[in-house]
């Protein structure tokens, strides 16, 4: 799994935080997603998932990854 964020998208909701948190931040400056990484563990593919899903922004997108267990 390879993960993307479009701050221009996020609106600062903070729901994949909640939802993911070691996969995802909020800039404590403006309250934009931060990503803390791309390729994410198997374990957390389910959470990182349903926070795209939920994203209100529509801001994180997700792509098959290239390496073993994506
Ligand atoms: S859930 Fe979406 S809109 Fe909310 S902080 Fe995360 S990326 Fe931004």
């Amino acid at each position: 799994m390879h993960v993307t964020v479009d701050q221009n998208r996020c609106c600062s909701s903070g729901q994949c935080v909640l939802t993911a948190p070691a996969v995802f931040d909020q800039s404590e400056e403006d309250g934009l997603v931060l990503l803390l990484q791309d390729r994410p563990a198997e374990a957390l593919h389910s959470e990182v998932r349903t926070a795209a899903a939920i994203c209100p922004g529509g801001a994180i997108s997700l792509s098959a990854g290239q390496e073993v267990g994506a």
